[in-house]
């Protein structure tokens, strides 16, 4: 399925979990799950997994209207999220939407979405080969 993240931009281009900035996608673009437990993720009784939403508008919102300024240092990332997939524990859903929040195996970035104030977008986009589009085209119906 395709899948929305919120990731964090770092200076040497590379994309990380807003969670877990040790944890970068790959060369390759990839983001995968790991288990502190030893599970292969995502396990049903277990919270991990690799996080997305099923539509990007809360976290559109999110980045746009945070005080923080978070559109300087989180893109919103674009991808197919591999299963299984369940739903996130702690948040089936964002609040106040009824966009679903969701949990798999693996998610592989195919567009990166950011702000033009974003740092260091330009260098993650050509670090990755990876599109790279103004967030504020991100709109949905
Ligand atoms: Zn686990």
């Amino acid at each position: 399925m395709i899948g929305w993240r919120l990731m964090q931009l770092h200076a040497d281009g590379t994309i990380r979990s807003d969670w877990l900035p040790r944890e970068a996608l790959d060369a390759a673009g990839v983001f995968t799950a790991r288990c502190e437990h030893g599970h292969a993720p995502p396990v049903a009784d277990c919270s991990c997994g690799v996080y997305v939403t099923e539509d990007p508008t809360p976290l559109l919102e999110w980045i746009s209207t945070n005080p923080r300024r978070l559109y300087e240092w989180l893109v919103v990332c674009e991808g197919h999220l591999d299963g299984p997939v369940l739903d996130d524990p702690s948040m089936p859903v964002w609040p106040p939407t009824n966009v679903r929040c969701l949990r798999g195996s693996r998610f592989t970035v195919t567009r990166i979405h950011a702000d033009p104030r974003a740092h260091h977008a330009d260098r993650a986009a050509r670090r990755y080969g990876l599109p790279l589009q103004p967030l504020d085209l991100l709109e949905t119906a």
